[in-house]
């Protein structure tokens, strides 16, 4: 899932403040926590009451879509209800804000989410934690399952960096070691022979960017 946060109103009312007419769409898609058309009703109603400090009436409307990263989706679910927007506020992740300014280049859509990460909660509701940088030269089957490069705070490839304390990582004492869970999951599997293994550094131009399917 990718992972997002609020963007604070005050910095929302300052995107929106010249237009009065505005649309707030959700996500139904992978954003976490989820973003569709309850939290868009929600806020909605806060950046109206937020609004009201600062003097000005907003009118809001309120929809969701299925994944505003998808552009037949987004272009088919939305176009009716854009046109008598003056502007867009998006609660997709980055993703789905650049597919809607692409869809629809005549009208402004701007962020209400800052995008985090892609990652995974350890149980419903819980901590959201960081999974995959998206490397674009997956190493998993040689880590136990484990990223380095997501999960280690230095992003090392090749074993841990020796400031490893209980497990804990070094520069983070709340995060768990990558490498020793590495080496955890590793053992488990009877694979320590693939620590030996060198990983040369990585090829950027394998990561983002473009790719077929
Ligand atoms: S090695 Fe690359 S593709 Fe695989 S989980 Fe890590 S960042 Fe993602
Ligand atoms: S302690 Fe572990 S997770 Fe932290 S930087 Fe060193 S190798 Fe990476």
């Amino acid at each position: 899932m990718i992972v997002t946060t609020p963007k604070p109103l005050d910095e929302i009312l300052d995107y929106i403040a010249q237009y009065t007419n505005i649309l707030i769409v959700g996500c139904d898609g992978c954003t976490q926590p989820p973003r569709g058309l309850r939290e868009a009703k929600t806020l909605g109603q806060l950046l109206e009451l937020a609004g009201k400090l600062r003097n000005k009436d907003f009118n809001f409307k309120v929809t969701t879509a299925a994944k505003q990263c998808d552009n037949y989706l987004a272009a088919s679910m939305l176009k009716p209800q854009i046109n008598d927007a003056e502007a867009v506020l998006s609660l997709a992740c980055g993703i789905g804000v650049q597919t809607l300014a692409e869809v629809f280049p005549d009208v402004p859509i701007f962020p209400a989410q800052n995008t985090h990460f892609m990652g995974a909660e350890d149980r419903e509701g819980g901590i959201l934690e960081e999974r995959c940088a998206g490397c674009g030269d997956c190493l998993l089957a040689a880590t136990g399952g484990i990223c380095p490069i997501a999960r280690c705070s230095k992003g090392l490839l090749n074993g841990a960096c020796g400031g490893s304390k209980e497990g804990k990582c070094e520069l983070n004492p709340e995060r768990d070691c990558a490498w020793c869970l590495i080496y955890e999951n590793l053992k488990k599997q009877d694979k320590l022979q693939l620590l030996k293994e060198f990983h040369p550094p990585r090829d950027y131009q394998l990561s983002g960017w473009r790719v077929t399917t």
